[in-house]
């Protein structure tokens, strides 16, 4: 186990830069996720961790040893890849012995590494096939057991789960959080999916340009955005951003305080009801556009009076809304993220609005 340290990284491919100044400590046992959309870095950081790709600035230390000169096999990690990267003609169990044979590990060793790991990931059975006799789920799960049998120093994934279906993606995102719980091996996971970063994480580094937008657990994350990027990427359905003139030709009552600077008020689809709440709140008038039954609960997409902005709810069950139907919806003014569109970062950083949803 090790932690890992990321210092002042950076990638230029030429003259363009990939990374652009990064730096992040995963602490032993950790399981940390960078996510953001394609082309923000993620995969040419953890790269860079692995020895895949050669660092332009900075320097990275694993287990405190700076690794910036070490070969990818010298590092102590292991690497699990979307596409397994088995080899074909071997059976489970070859697979599985191969790099510890090539270090030369003991027989008796390697034995006792795969008997764990086959028990551990139950493919105790399928020793003896070849990856080709197996599903996509089975060989996803060979190919962690031979980043286990290894017992790294630290587990790195580059979205090991995206050429899987959605339900067996939903199944290996469990049971991967499962098996890092129980080895408690420093990980880092790349995903371009806010959900399965949400739901793995101990901590998010949200990733925008090369850059980090945030560093947090996912709750903190989720509750408090820093940045009207990472508002907008994290949280489905999206959080609904409304410029405060908007707001306030759709508010009956306009005795909205803002912090200083606000001009954008980011609202969660459950911070939006179609009954009044007990708690402070803003009365905006809608037209409804369109209700989308999503199974207990539904989607319900209105326009605000005044504009053309439309919002969006999460309601409970189906309600029986009319198409066009003139209603009040009510923005609980607890749950509003205050931001400023010039900088792209919230405007309550003082903490005196929205205090209810620091994180704890
Ligand atoms: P992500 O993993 O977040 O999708 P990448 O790390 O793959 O992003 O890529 C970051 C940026 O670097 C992108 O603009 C991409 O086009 C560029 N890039 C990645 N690999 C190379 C390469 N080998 N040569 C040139 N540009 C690259």
């Amino acid at each position: 186990m090790a932690t890992i340290n990321i210092i002042d990284v950076k990638k230029n491919y030429g003259a363009v830069p990939a990374v652009k100044g990064i730096n992040l400590s995963v602490a032993d046992g950790e399981l940390i996720v960078l996510v953001g959309p394609s082309g923000c870095g993620k995969s040419t950081l953890l790269r860079m961790i692995a020895g895949l790709e050669t660092i332009s600035e900075g320097h990275v230390e694993i287990a405190g040893r700076n690794v910036n000169k070490a070969e990818p096999a010298d590092r102590d990690i292991a690497m699990v890849f979307q596409n397994y990267a088995l080899y074909p003609h071997m059976t489970v169990r070859g697979n599985l012995e191969y790099g510890l044979k090539n270090r030369g590990t003991e027989r008796a060793e390697i034995n006792r590494r795969v008997a764990e790991a086959a028990e551990i990931l139950e493919i105790g059975p399928m020793l003896d096939r070849k990856p080709r006799e197996l599903s996509g789920g089975q060989r996803q799960r060979v190919a962690m057991g031979r980043a286990i049998v290894r017992e790294p120093a630290a587990f790195l994934f580059d979205e090991p789960l995206s050429n899987l279906d959605a339900k067996l993606r939903v199944q290996m995102r469990v049971e991967i959080r499962r098996l890092q719980r129980r080895l408690r091996t420093t990980s880092i996971y790349v995903t371009h999916d806010q959900l399965e970063a949400m739901t793995l994480a101990d901590r998010l580094v949200v990733m925008n340009g090369g850059l980090v937008e945030q560093v947090g657990t996912p709750v903190a994350v989720y509750d408090r955005p820093a940045s009207l990027f990472v508002a907008s990427f994290i949280g489905s359905p999206p959080m609904n951003l409304v410029p405060i003139d908007v707001l306030r030709a759709a508010d009956s009552a306009s005795a909205l305080a803002l912090p200083a600077d606000t001009d954008m008020v980011g609202l969660r689809p459950d911070a939006l009801l179609v009954t009044k709440p007990v708690e402070p709140f803003v009365r905006l008038n809608a037209t409804v556009e369109l209700l989308e039954p999503i199974g207990g609960e539904s989607h319900l997409h209105v326009r605000l009076r005044g504009s053309q902005q439309t919002v969006v709810l999460t309601v409970p069950g189906r309600p029986d809304f009319a198409e066009n139907a003139n209603i009040d919806v009510f923005a609980r003014v607890g749950a509003m993220h205050p931001f400023n569109s010039d900088t792209g970062k919230r405007t309550d950083d003082s903490g005196f609005f929205n205090s209810s949803s620091r994180p704890r």
